[in-house]
């Protein structure tokens, strides 16, 4: 009997592999565009007909390749930008599997023109169904021109699964955008069946944000810069009012390749903490920078997952990065009222509409104005202007209201705010004992006549696993047999005729918030224990009590929302009551 096994003929396994490199235009338009920027291109262009199925071509004036290496590149496992496995470890290509043309050889047919700066002619190479064709000089300007006719002309399975043109096409135009952006020193051009998409010139980063974004979409950017000892993250973060009911809109990048990466996005969601609404995204651009050897690439032949040797370290930096930003614009979230700067910006996104296609052009429709419905967006006072007058500097302070032991009412410039005492209180305590974790100057105050609990064998447990957390935060605890624990101390924020019950609300809560799972232990403690300690509806405020409050409450890092993504303040400008009172000034 002849032997089953036999090795596969080189065409038919790439054939095979092909079908995990390239499973649509757009993963073939992706390899083409880094190739031509690995080669050190100035200007590259893609040109697209019928979405990238008939015809996909690329034109680069990078280095070029010499008649031999021309030919070899066509070979799977031909690259020529890694060659031990130290390099594999230090990639800064963003090829390096060798696999790109070889798979798209094996499902298309192939011209590559390609010439050496310093050579007089070039040479033209033609693959079809990964069978070499034709191998001859040609005259061809420096660098390399790649054509990809009728993919999958010979894979009808893989063909008959292609999308309308138009589909198609918008995986392509976001493909070819998301390397536009992250590579503005080189000039782009798309198009699509003559039509210009987009062409860039070679400019600095916000400058190609601008124009594929379009300046109105980047005029609502913030940036965000920040660099830890091992990541260096930058880019921009939309502010919350522009939240997309997309992902698409999430641009990530790692050292300069763009991928997706899940943990990444929810970091950036988390940073948000509840400024936005349900079932929207933030939109932002972010640039990861970290030495190769601590993040693989190498996870999937298309290049796009990536897994981080410490993703916790690198979650945590893209929250605190993102934080940072956002607070330091001091953003209000929509409360049904705006601040002035938005109110005057036409805001407002056609959200319905979803994202039609990844083009540059669609991005720009999309961020088309609403004609702003109902004039309610006018000058609501923003909490920086709440801030001062406040603080007011004529000496006298400003009256305060406590409304229904729940509320506190507080003129300021320009209308009046409403904040609820126990969320704003949360906020306050929220921040504090996040801020104590790290700096680990958290005050106790230690209890004239300790308390001894009985704990059920579940929560003592638990008490026993958070006991250095609890710690931290301020509780003195002493075992004691099994299920009794000593309580010493108690953080000094707990109010007088709570330590008896703290700990036990503190850990009931705990425990109760199942929608905090996925936060670190810290986290979730910090909001528990701010939510138990915080003063509730039904206490009565004297005004020296609120005014502290608020004074403390403006100095947190998002005042506008509680641990738990509820509103803590609520503007409402002089410009609304007008309108509800039918008065036009
Ligand atoms: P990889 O990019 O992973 O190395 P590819 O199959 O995409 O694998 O390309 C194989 C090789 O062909 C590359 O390593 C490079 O040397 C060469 N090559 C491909 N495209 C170009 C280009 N546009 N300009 C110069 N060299 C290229
Ligand atoms: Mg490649």
């Amino acid at each position: 009997m002849a032997a089953l096994i036999s090795i596969l003929p080189e065409h038919l396994a790439n054939k095979i592999a092909a079908g995990e490199v390239v499973q649509r235009p757009a993963n073939a338009a992706k390899e083409l565009l880094e190739n031509a920027i690995d080669a050190h291109a100035g200007r590259v262009t893609l040109r697209v007909e019928e979405g990238g199925s008939t015809l996909l071509h690329c034109t680069d004036d990078g280095s070029g390749m010499d008649p031999e290496d021309a030919l070899l590149a066509f070979r799977r496992h031909a690259t020529s930008k890694i060659h031990t496995y130290e390099d594999l470890e230090n990639i800064n290509t963003l090829g390096f599997r060798g696999e790109a043309l070889a798979a798209i050889g094996a499902v298309a047919r192939v011209e590559l023109r390609t010439r050496r700066r310093e050579s007089e002619v070039g040479i033209l190479v033609r693959i079809e169904g990964g069978e070499l064709k034709d191998s001859s000089p040609c005259t061809t300007p420096p660098g390399t021109s790649v054509f990809v006719r009728n993919l999958f002309y010979n894979t009808p399975a893989r063909r008959n699964f292609l999308k309308s043109a138009t589909t198609e096409f918008r995986h392509v135009a976001d493909v070819a955008q998301r390397i536009a952006l992250s590579h503005p020193s080189i000039a782009m051009k798309l198009t699509s069946e003559k039509e210009t998409i987009f062409d860039v010139a070679a400019s600095t980063q916000d400058e190609r944000a601008k124009e594929l974004f379009g300046e109105k979409l980047y005029t609502t950017l913030l940036p965000v810069s920040h660099e830890t000892e091992f990541v260096r993250i930058h880019g921009y973060v939309g502010k919350p009012d522009f939240a997309r009911r997309s992902r698409i809109e999430q641009y990530l990048y790692l050292n300069g390749r763009p991928v997706v990466n899940r943990s990444i996005n929810h970091a950036v969601f988390q940073a948000y903490e509840h400024l936005l609404e349900k079932g929207s995204f933030p939109f932002f651009i972010l640039f990861l920078t970290l030495d190769p050897r601590r993040v693989d690439v190498n996870v999937h032949p298309a290049k796009q997952e990536v897994k981080f040797e410490d993703e916790g370290m690198i979650f945590r930096a893209v929250v605190s990065s993102v934080r940072r930003s956002l607070s330091a614009h001091n953003l209000v979230p929509s409360l049904g009222v705006r601040d002035e700067r938005t109110a005057q910006g036409e805001i407002g996104l056609s959200f319905a509409r979803g994202l039609s296609t990844g083009s540059a052009q669609d991005v720009r429709e999309l961020l088309k104005p609403m004609t702003s419905g109902d004039g309610e967006r006018t000058d609501a006072p923003s909490v920086a202007q709440a801030e001062a007058a406040l603080r007011s500097g004529d000496g006298t302070d400003r009256q305060l209201w406590q409304l229904h032991h729940k509320y506190i009412i507080a003129p300021v410039e320009g209308g009046v705010m409403v904040v609820d005492q126990h969320a704003a209180h949360e906020r306050i305590l929220y921040e504090k004992t996040i801020a104590g974790f790290t700096t680990h100057h958290t005050q106790s105050q230690q209890l004239l006549f300790p308390i001894s609990l009985e704990l059920t064998p579940a929560d003592a447990a638990l008490v026993g696993q958070l006991r250095e957390q609890l710690e931290e935060i301020g509780f003195t605890l002493k075992f004691f047999g099994k299920s009794t624990v000593i309580v010493d101390g108690v953080p000094v924020d707990v109010r007088p005729g709570e330590e008896g019950r703290i700990l036990q609300n503190v850990v009931d809560l705990y425990k109760r918030d199942e929608s905090d799972l996925q936060l670190e232990p810290r986290e979730r403690l910090a909001k528990s224990y701010s939510c138990r300690a915080a003063i509730k509806k039904g206490d009565p405020l004297s005004v020296p009590e609120m005014r502290g409050l608020l004074d403390q409450l403006l100095k947190t890092e998002i005042p506008y929302v509680c641990p738990h993504g509820r509103p803590v303040i609520v503007t409402l400008s002089i410009g609304e009551l007008d309108r509800r009172f039918g008065r036009t000034s």
